[in-house]
């Protein structure tokens, strides 16, 4: 539990920083924690240190640790690839939707938040390092998904959110993040006063900062390292060997 203080300082400290040496106000960015394969126990102390706001991948996972914890004044939002056939369920507990990457997908949401008579704030994702691995909308197709995005009542876009590539070469990290902001650039055009940039995680927060981040979403980095390898999570379909704790 230590270590997790420890850790939280840290963060905090490094995004102070980044904040002060791109000229932001300290306050201008937030603190999303990515809670895939975390405890119950350690989530409870992270958000006892005052973090509010939770990011899970997984639907499943995301149901039974929502209800878990569903005493503490947290925000959920979902960060993971969504099948359509899991968005009843994903919205018993997230108010943000922060990976919508496809035409279907904005479809689907839409009918579910007619049927419920509510709204919910999603972002859309998009795929800035064009990796396959990834999930999200190609950088060139982002405007349009947004504008389909923008159609709909029961949708408040609220932002955009990428995964920087996996490199040690910063500039190349770097241009996934310049790819996002200038997406969000051409967007605001179309009418927004305000929209999120979430990107950034335990490696690249840094240059995520200095290239506009309001979120960053970190779990490594206060939770310690995970059993199974982050493809493993963004991969469709993808199910958990069983006998796992989590
Ligand atoms: C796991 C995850 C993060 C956090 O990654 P870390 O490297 O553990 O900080 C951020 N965003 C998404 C979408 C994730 O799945």
């Amino acid at each position: 539990m230590q270590d997790i203080v420890h850790n939280l300082d840290v963060i905090h400290q490094r995004m102070k920083n980044a904040c002060l040496q791109s000229g932001r106000p300290e306050d201008a960015v937030r603190l999303l924690l990515a809670t895939k394969t975390v405890s119950e126990e350690n989530l409870r102390f992270a958000v006892g240190q005052g973090e509010v706001l939770l990011g899970e991948n997984r639907v499943q996972d995301g149901s039974r640790m929502a209800e878990k914890i569903k005493d503490l004044p947290v925000e959920w939002h979902f960060i993971g690839h969504l099948q359509t056939n899991k968005i009843k369920e994903v919205l018993r507990w997230a108010t943000c939707i922060q990976s919508v990457d496809r035409t279907d997908l904005v479809e689907k949401l839409d009918q579910r938040l007619q049927f419920e008579q509510r709204k919910t704030d999603v972002f859309v994702q998009v795929n800035t390092s064009y990796e396959p691995s990834k999930f999200g909308v190609e950088p060139e197709k982002a405007l349009d998904l947004i504008r389909e995005v923008m159609r709909y009542d029961t949708l408040n876009l609220k932002g955009l959110m990428t995964i920087g590539l996996f490199s040690a070469e910063a500039e190349r990290v770097r241009k996934c993040f310049q790819v996002l902001a200038g997406i969000r650039n051409q967007a605001l055009e179309l009418g927004f006063e305000h929209l999120e940039l979430s990107m950034g995680m335990s490696g690249d927060l840094e240059i995520a900062i200095e290239e506009g981040a309001t979120i960053i979403r970190v779990g490594t980095a206060i939770f310690g390292p995970r059993v199974y390898p982050d493809s493993f999570y963004w991969n469709e379909g993808s199910v958990k060997p069983t006998g796992n704790s989590s």
